[in-house]
């Protein structure tokens, strides 16, 4: 079995959660075994330990995108700032909302998070739509920050996010998708 069927065959659909209708993809059991959470974050590690893709900073977005960010950031040795939902961060930053199916959501980071020159993978579990990715590059744009990478651990293509992303010019970096 290859990494992405291996990785996969250890994430947990549940149906009908959080509404009726939708096919939740739980990553939780990847990272509840040793094993399997060592494949996923060394799958990680070893894309952006090449000297043409190592970021200065790893980002991560709310919520479990700061359980692989931050551990990705320490194997590196680079650091790691959250993108947190509104209302969370102490100090002063930037904002971004972006809109759901249903209303909107609004996103922070620190302005002193990153710098300009700042070279920064951005990280998350799950693309479905696309827009907290988007609007988390947008944050650390707005701080003058380059976004050389988006990555996930799932992709779900036909909720057209993904696609949308590179087409906006992101590069991307998913380990497995449900499609
Ligand atoms: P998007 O903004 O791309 O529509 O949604 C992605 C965000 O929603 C991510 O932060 C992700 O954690 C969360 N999300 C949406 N659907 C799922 C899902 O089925 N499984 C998981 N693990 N996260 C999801």
């Amino acid at each position: 079995m290859d990494t992405s069927a291996f990785l996969k065959s250890h994430i947990r659909t549940v149906p009908d959660w959080p509404a009726p209708g939708v096919q939740f993809r739980d990553i939780t059991p990847l990272l509840q075994d040793p094993k399997v959470f060592r494949v996923l974050i060394d799958t990680f590690v070893h894309r952006y330990m090449d000297a043409a893709l190592r970021p200065t900073v790893v980002a991560g977005l709310d919520a479990r995108g700061f359980i692989i960010g931050s551990v990705l950031a320490y194997e590196l040795g680079v650091g790691f700032v959250p993108i947190r939902k509104k209302g969370k961060l102490p100090f002063t930053t930037v904002e971004e909302t972006y809109e759901l199916e249903y209303g909107s959501a609004t996103v922070e980071l620190h302005t002193d998070a990153v710098r300009p020159g700042d070279r920064v993978v951005l990280i998350d579990d799950l693309i479905a739509t696309g827009g907290t990715m988007m609007a988390g590059r947008r944050l650390l744009e707005k701080l003058g920050a380059e976004v050389t990478e988006g990555a996930a651990i799932v992709d779900l293509p036909e909720l057209g996010g993904s696609e949308k992303l590179r087409a906006s010019g992101l590069e991307l970096f998913t380990l497995l998708d449900f499609a």
